[in-house]
């Protein structure tokens, strides 16, 4: 393959467009490859990181609930000892032994979040809630003396509870102050704070670790994206070489190249070696149709036999000529068919080609020679006047004697000419007819010689 001049007509770089193609479908392919990897790493981080925040909030919802059980249960038995209505005693052994919201809380931590600093912080609160239950318990079993309740009707955790002598004895009113008093006192409270706290920690503890989960994915998402942006950068830059190339390789040189075909010119191999080979073929078959035209155009208007102008040369080429002062002689062999006759046609061929030679070196410097068919020859001489005739007449006898002399080995022969001065006339067919008339007469008068006439004679 042929090199082409690429970027500049000084610089030399090869390229095809199969080559360029792959180029930039494997450049394409691989970009977007990357791109769309990229993305989906993407979009699965963010899908990561919403999963994992989603988790962390219900486990943060659910431990939440420990605090709202444990405040719960801290109500009810504050309402039981307070009224007496045994229906908050009830409430509160419902959220404690069957709703358990505490435990499940603790429970669903423990199965997916074990060994976080947030689940020991929650066990650590149900375990303070769970040392406050001793105290509840025991506030309640004060309660129900002191409301006068039997204790069968109540649960076993009350049943059990075994009041020191100094509270047993104790008539059942102070049994209810003492109750009340378990349950809003210093302690008490202490324990709910420290339940509080643990709660707390434990909610910090799961939004710390929401808050590092979410750094840690923006970090990664944010080196994620430049290199999304990067990449759709350098496909934008693949786009535009694309472009640009096909611009300078394909487009810009088919558009000179239609140009100029129109105008039927060579054009110049420019663009990818592709476009170049076919300005290569296009220019050789455009030389190729050139010579062949010419070459038509040649056999159009010349003789084959002799090379010199045939009929339709010689009415070209007065077209071209100023006949104001020319002068027309047609020369025509003597008794031609007989030399065919008797020495063959190969010999009359010889013959005609002599005597084009010799017509041409006596006018082909002062005019043109033309075979108009046959044996029959035409000179037209331009800026000829009658005054030539002398001139014309010797020249004829020594054009004679020139085909009469057979030491070349040609049969010799002689030739008629009538001769025809046209002054203004462009009609050729009646100056031809004029020579005609000039020729029938030396023809007439013994041949080998020649005869004038002009056009006011005629
Ligand atoms: P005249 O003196 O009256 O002209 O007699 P002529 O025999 O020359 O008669 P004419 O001019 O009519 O004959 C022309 C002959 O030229 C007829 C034909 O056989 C011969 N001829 C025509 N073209 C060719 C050619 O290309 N080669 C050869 N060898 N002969 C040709
Ligand atoms: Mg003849």
């Amino acid at each position: 393959m042929s090199s082409i001049r690429f970027l500049s007509s000084d610089t030399d770089v090869t390229i095809s467009l199969k080559k360029l193609n792959y180029c930039m479908l494997i450049a394409a392919f691989f970009i977007s490859a990357v791109l769309f990897i990229a993305m989906r790493q993407t979009k699965s981080m963010y899908d990561e990181t919403h999963e994992v925040t989603s988790q962390l909030r219900e486990y943060e919802e659910t431990s939440s609930d420990l605090q709202v059980a444990s405040d719960y249960l801290t109500e009810e038995i504050r309402l039981f000892a307070v009224t007496g209505n045994k229906k908050h005693l009830d409430n509160y052994f419902e959220e404690a032994n069957v709703t358990k919201r505490r435990d499940k809380a603790l429970e669903l931590l423990k199965a997916r979040h074990k060994d976080s600093a947030a689940y020991l912080e929650l066990q650590t609160a149900m375990n303070g809630s769970q040392f406050l239950m001793i105290m509840e318990f025991h506030a309640a079993r004060l309660a129900v003396d002191a409301y006068n309740y039997n204790i069968k009707d109540f649960p076993n955790e009350i049943q059990l509870v075994q009041l020191p002598q100094t509270e047993a004895s104790l008539p059942p009113q102070q049994k209810g102050e003492i109750a009340k008093q378990m349950l809003f006192n210093e302690e008490y409270r202490r324990q709910k704070k420290f339940i509080s706290e643990h709660m707390m920690n434990c909610v910090m503890d799961l939004e710390k670790e929401i808050w590092e989960k979410q750094a840690e994915v923006s970090a990664k998402l944010k080196t994620t994206l430049f290199l999304e942006h990067a990449l759709t950068v350098l496909l934008i830059v693949v786009l535009l070489a694309i472009v640009f190339l096909t611009s300078r390789l394909v487009i810009f040189p088919l558009q000179e190249y239609v140009t100029l075909i129109r105008r039927d010119k060579e054009i110049p191999e420019k663009g990818a070696e592709e476009i170049r080979f076919l300005a290569q073929t296009y220019n050789k078959m455009r030389e190729a149709n050139l010579l062949h035209r010419e070459r038509l155009s040649y056999e159009a208007s010349h003789d084959k036999l002799t090379t010199l102008y045939n009929r339709r040369g010689f009415s070209e080429l007065m077209e071209d000529l100023d006949l104001s002062n020319a002068a027309l002689l047609l020369v025509d062999l003597d008794k031609f068919k007989s030399v065919n006759d008797l020495y063959g046609h190969d010999m009359g061929d010889q013959v005609l080609v002599k005597v084009s030679k010799t017509l041409l070196q006596f006018f082909g410097d002062s005019g043109h020679v033309c075979r108009l068919g046959g044996d029959e020859f035409v000179v037209l001489l331009e800026n000829a006047s009658p005054e030539i005739q002398d001139q014309l007449k010797k020249q004829i006898q020594a054009i004679n004697q020139k085909l009469r002399d057979s030491g070349d080995g040609v049969i010799p022969v002689s030739v008629s000419v009538g001769v025809s001065f046209c002054s203004g006339s462009k009609d050729i067919k009646k100056i031809l007819k004029f020579a005609d008339t000039a020729l029938y007469e030396a023809k007439e008068n013994g041949r080998g010689d020649v005869r004038f006439t002009s056009e006011k004679e005629a």
